[in-house]
């Protein structure tokens, strides 16, 4: 018997975010390919040595990617969509994939590929486009150079893939009129996994993790068949290295009996999430076949419970006493921070209770400490720290209670229904039709960042700060009179990122101040950690919000980001019921939405970008989530009179599946990312009516290209087929923060003449 310790991924941001620098700097071309290969290795060469020294038997490689391991597996299989091959150097190909390309010299303009959350996380991945009758082509650079690499400095990784049935499943036909199933591509990918088993085998690879988190979720029978069918010849295959076949995020023990019919390694069980599958695991899965035991984490930041995890352990162990155990972390570190050490502003009593990925795997490595030793005592600290969290008046349930007893139940709907609301707004703002405006942040310039650190590290007093902020405003209220948008915005240039700043005003948050965790590419956020009740402090964005109204006449709207949101991109307390936590956020929305009402705004937007994110992988846990998830959007919102117009904006999710909650929401109006993926949307529009208006985002934000006038008036067209035309406003799909003033000028400007467009048109 022997327990030894894996883990399935690294954070590969690097300790002080490297390799966004570098990114965005080889971006600019201030750095050449060779200088970012430069810091690239240097991030997976420092994880590789500290997962060693952390005790880690099994150290993951290939989990380092410059923008996101989907698309890298995409490159890996050969799968580039053909508009894409006119770039000949791999990496700018690869980037252009990510972020789309324009050059005009040559004539070449390629959108990107599209991104979407990965899974309920808010990571987000570049989903692959596959043809239909797609080939695929070994391409193993990546995968070998980085298992040799780390070889070569005397360290045995254990590569990390996505296996077939996931990547099928997280990728889509380029035609979506395509109608088949991705999955019927399996036989012509299944012979370059097992060309790459080969090429593995051959450098020395002994063990490979393959992930399959799509095993998480709804699957029907046929899927299933082809997961078989799949797996049958994969390990069918005589030289190849052994599999870790890797689940996480949910329970896979339906699953079970099909696992055993097939010739795996070994299987990773996410405990975190669902422990309840372990039991089954016991008597389904064969002995023969190494259980590796997620028990640690890999999505929040609380020091993990080692006495619970020894006792799984232990259980485990007599339950199959000949048999070796894996403990890891219950997915890819990937989504938490690197390192608790870096933070010295953490008030010390909540620091106490907090593990990052560095202190996950140290977790693991004291579990394994007290198995061979057998000495309880080392679990000690752990216990206590434990308890005085539990008992810590920090996070006492008092404000709730009282907080609680002012939910009313007519709190959570508008007084009137949509229709009688539209007419009154309609009167109210006098809005042409098409009316224009955008998500909310405009660009970020270096200065607007530098105003922001200099006035937190006090280098810039208040009085300053606060100065040089209505300065942005007023500039960006001109731009945007200038470009002639109907519905103005202050910019959001007081705002790191959309929770963040929420958070400071509210009680019961805590912040790191390197607590980065990647979101997508080179971009990262910094959750804030609720530890307690939230109730707001102060006003939130009332003063910036009501001094941009003042420089104008036209409807200035308010920005907020939604309950759900906050919630989502939080670290969450789990000492009480998501939906608990989600309330108290929505009760003090609303009591900042009622005083902009109050103050005179008319339109007010509460971003809720993250609510399908939240959605439990499998559907049966759904209409919980949604239940509570719609309630908290409307306690926040639906205090207004009829005539305050309530915007939501959603983005980056698959919608589809989630419309009827969509329209719970009763926001009067709902901006929504759809330059990426267009068709399915408008197509899973089209099913239903949607009954309130809506902007259908008409060019993508991400990518640095400018969409002409003529595109954005074919979109408008489309989306007049599916919306009646006076309920459609004109937007981009996303906030316009990480553009620059020369992207966003000439970008909006064309979209304003194509609304114009659209009206002269129309009459
Ligand atoms: N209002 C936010 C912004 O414009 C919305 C961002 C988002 O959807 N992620 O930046
Ligand atoms: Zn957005």
């Amino acid at each position: 018997m022997s327990v030894s310790l894996a883990n399935l991924g690294f954070p590969r941001i690097g300790d002080n975010r490297e390799l966004k620098k570098a990114l965005e700097n080889f971006w600019q071309r201030k750095i050449s390919e060779s200088e970012l290969n430069v810091v690239a290795y240097k991030i997976k060469l420092n994880n590789w040595f500290l997962q060693k020294e952390l005790g880690i038997n099994y150290i993951p490689s290939n989990d380092f990617t410059f923008y996101d391991h989907v698309l890298d597996m995409a490159i890996l299989l050969g799968a580039i969509p053909k508009k894409f091959l006119v770039i000949e150097n791999p990496l700018d190909r690869y980037f252009a994939m990510a972020r789309g390309f324009q050059n005009s010299d040559k004539n070449i303009d390629l959108v990107a590929l599209e991104m979407t959350k990965w899974f309920d996380t808010n990571y987000h991945y570049i989903v692959p486009e596959l043809d239909e009758f797609q080939t695929f082509k070994l391409n193993a650079t990546k995968i070998m150079h980085d298992f040799l690499d780390a070889k070569s400095l005397g360290i045995n990784t254990r590569p990390v893939i996505i296996g077939p049935f996931s990547f099928l499943l997280l990728a889509k036909f380029s035609d979506s009129k395509i109608e088949k199933s991705t999955l019927t591509l399996l036989d012509n990918i299944v012979p370059i996994y097992e060309e790459l088993f080969s090429a593995l085998t051959q450098i020395g690879v002994d063990w490979i993790q393959i992930d399959e988190p799509c095993l998480s979720c709804d699957l029907d029978y046929t899927k299933l068949q082809y997961f078989e069918k799949a797996y049958h010849k994969l390990t069918a295959i005589i030289s190849r290295p052994k599999i870790m076949l890797t689940t996480y995020f949910s329970s896979v023990e339906v699953h079970f009996d099909l696992f055993a019919k097939i010739n795996l390694d070994g299987i990773h069980l996410d405990l975190i999430r669902a422990e309840e599958q372990l039991e089954l695991a016991l008597t389904k899965i064969p002995t023969n076949v190494i259980l590796s035991l997620g028990i640690i984490d890999g999505r929040n930041i609380w020091k993990g419970n080692l006495n619970h995890a020894y006792s799984i352990l232990t259980y485990v162990i007599t339950k199959r006493n000949s048999q070796n155990i894996i403990l890891a972390p219950s997915c890819s570190l990937l989504h938490s921070p690197i390192n608790l050490n870096y933070e010295e502003k953490l008030d010390l009593k909540i620091k106490k209770w907090l593990s990052f990925a560095v202190q996950k795997l140290e977790e693991l490595s004291l579990l394994k400490n007290v198995f061979l030793t057998k000495n309880l005592d080392l679990l000690k600290e752990n216990v206590e720290i434990l308890a005085n969290r539990n008992n810590s008046s920090l996070n006492s349930q008092i404000i709730s209670l009282e907080e609680q007893t002012k939910i009313k139940d007519n709190f959570f709907n508008r007084n009137s229904p949509h229709e009688v609301r539209e007419k009154i707004q309609k009167e109210k703002l006098k809005l042409p039709d098409y009316p224009t405006t955008t998500i909310g942040s405009f660009p970020q310039t270096e200065q607007v960042r530098k105003a922001r650190a200099n006035w937190r590290n006090g280098n810039l007093s208040s009085e300053n700060y606060n100065h040089f902020m209505q300065q942005e405003i007023q500039k960006c209220l001109n731009k945007q009179e200038e470009i002639g948008l109907d519905v103005l915005v202050h910019g959001e240039f007081e705002r790191n990122d959309m929770v963040e700043f929420f958070a400071e005003n509210l009680n019961g948050f805590a912040f790191t101040t390197n607590g980065w965790v990647q979101s997508f590419g080179s971009r990262c956020v910094k959750p804030p950690i609720i530890y307690g009740d939230v109730s707001r402090k102060s006003a939130l964005t009332v003063e910036w919000t009501t001094y941009a109204q003042s420089l104008t006449h036209k409807p200035l709207k308010g920005m907020l980001t939604g309950p759900v949101t906050i919630l989502q991109w939080s670290f969450c307390r789990e000492d009480q019921p998501k939906s608990e936590t989600c309330f108290q956020i929505a009760l003090a929305l609303r009591e900042e939405i009622l005083e902009l009402e109050k103050l005179g705004i008319k339109i007010i937007q509460v971003d809720e970008p993250a609510i399908r994110e939240g959605l439990p992988l499998q559907s049966k846990d759904w209409p919980n989530y949604l239940s509570w998830a719609v309630q908290a959007f409307k306690l926040a919102t639906s205090g207004v009179k009829d005539e305050t117009q309530i915007h939501t904006h959603m983005c980056y999710s698959s919608f589809g599946d989630i419309l009827p909650a969509i329209i719970a929401l009763d926001a009067d109006v709902i901006s929504i990312e759809m330059s990426r993926s267009q068709l399915e949307l408008f197509s899973d529009f089209s099913k239903i009516s949607y009954p309130n208006e809506i902007g259908p985002g008409v060019y993508d934000i991400h990518s640095p290209r400018i969409p002409s006038k003529e595109e954005i008036v074919s979109l408008l067209k489309k989306a007049a087929h599916i919306f009646a035309k006076n309920k459609i406003w004109v937007n981009p799909d996303c906030g316009l923060k990480t553009r620059s003033w020369n992207e966003v000028e000439p970008a909006l400007k064309n979209m304003v003449s194509a609304a114009k467009e659209l009206r002269c048109n129309d009459s």
